[in-house]
């Protein structure tokens, strides 16, 4: 026994033995391709050490997991396919890992800080009657995580007390872990009944584009209420397409109705950290800015000076937005 419990011993990030550490990470993908955040996670889940493990729950999800296999560092994949996780339910995929984690005991259960991991991970915690640690932008030690606070005013640093850590990461915060130079094998995940009479699953509606997914395009141009109307974010679409980038939006240009909401950027929205946001008609306010200000570069355009936005902006444009944004466009 004491010599296994040598054997697991690793050198982590931190120079110290990261000793008896293993990780879950439970995959997001969509059967065939993986949702970019996961790699997000699989980069947080070795800042642990010890053990990886690669949870991918689906209908028939092998292209996902073999994609994942050839990730470096992982130990396994587990596989569970099964009609129960149409939709990647929480109700469903709750069970599942519960039994995963009773059958390998894991330190650490990890998931991205998306709609999927949000919805799935507070549920996995209370089964477990732990405290679940959202929204993790560093990782101090195997116990001890950073995290955003005050709509990102603030940084918290908290020590996890409790036996099994239960988290979700920021996936802009997190390098993605290429999926190369790995070989790891695949294992089927604990059989079970998952189905849940909790909820069913009937179907859902994508918003199909040919531009960048917000989350992890290296451009973003965003339009808000200056806009005036859903009509007139074809100049941001415009401008968008010249620079090859996806569309974001402020929460009052959705409330408004101007655009879906899955392009609401911002502390209730997608958190953003492109190589370049340009923020069209914008004010700033820092439910917005929480989604956005870890961007690279951040370019604004407003016609009032005192706008919030030009205290986080590296170029502010003062301008009124329906002259300056079809020049720039034109320009480009
Ligand atoms: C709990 C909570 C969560 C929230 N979450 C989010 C969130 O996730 N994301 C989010 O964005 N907001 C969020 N909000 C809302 C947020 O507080 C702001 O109301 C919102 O961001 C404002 O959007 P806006 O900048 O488009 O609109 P406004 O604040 O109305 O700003 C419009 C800007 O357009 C400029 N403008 C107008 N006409 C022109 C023109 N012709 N040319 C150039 N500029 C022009 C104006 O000068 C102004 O600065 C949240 C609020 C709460 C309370």
């Amino acid at each position: 026994m004491f010599a296994n419990c040598l054997k697991s011993a690793r050198h982590n990030k931190f120079g110290s033995l990261a000793r008896f550490e293993s990780t879950l990470v439970i995959a997001e993908h969509n059967n065939e391709t993986l949702t970019p955040i996961t790699q997000a996670v699989l980069s947080a889940a070795k800042k642990i050490g010890g053990d990886i493990t690669v949870l991918v729950a689906g209908t028939k999800c092998g292209p996902a997991a073999a994609a994942l296999c050839k990730a470096n560092g992982i130990s396994k994949v587990l596989v569970a396919e099964s009609d129960a996780f149409k939709g990647f339910t929480p109700e469903s995929m709750t069970p599942l890992i519960l039994a995963t984690h009773k059958q390998f005991n894991f330190s650490h259960i990890m998931a991205g800080g998306s709609a999927f991991g949000k919805a799935l991970i507070p549920r996995v915690a209370a089964k477990l009657d732990v405290s679940p640690v959202s929204d993790v932008i560093n990782i101090k030690s195997s116990d001890t995580f950073v995290r955003p606070i005050y709509a990102g005013n603030a940084l918290q640093t908290v020590k996890v007390k409790d036996s099994i850590k239960v988290v979700t990461v920021r996936g802009t915060s997190f390098e993605a872990l290429p999926l190369e130079g790995g070989n790891a094998s695949t294992e089927p995940a604990p059989a079970g009944e998952y189905k849940s009479n909790l909820i069913e699953f009937i179907k859902q509606e994508l918003s199909k584009s040919d531009r960048p997914e917000l989350t992890s395009a290296s451009v973003v141009v965003s339009g808000g209420r200056g806009l005036k109307s859903g009509d007139n974010f074809k100049l941001i679409y415009s401008l968008a397409d010249k620079l090859n980038a996806a569309v974001g939006a402020s929460r009052a240009a959705v409330d408004a109705g101007y655009v879906p909401n899955d392009m609401q950027v911002g502390q209730t929205g997608k958190i953003v950290a492109p190589d370049l946001y340009i923020a069209v008609g914008i004010s700033g306010a820092i439910q917005h800015l929480a989604g956005m200000k870890d961007s690279k570069t951040i370019v604004a355009i407003n016609k009032d000076p005192e706008a919030p936005i030009f205290q986080v902006a590296d170029y502010g444009l003062v301008a009124d937005l329906f002259k300056a944004v079809p020049e720039l466009t034109d320009k480009l």
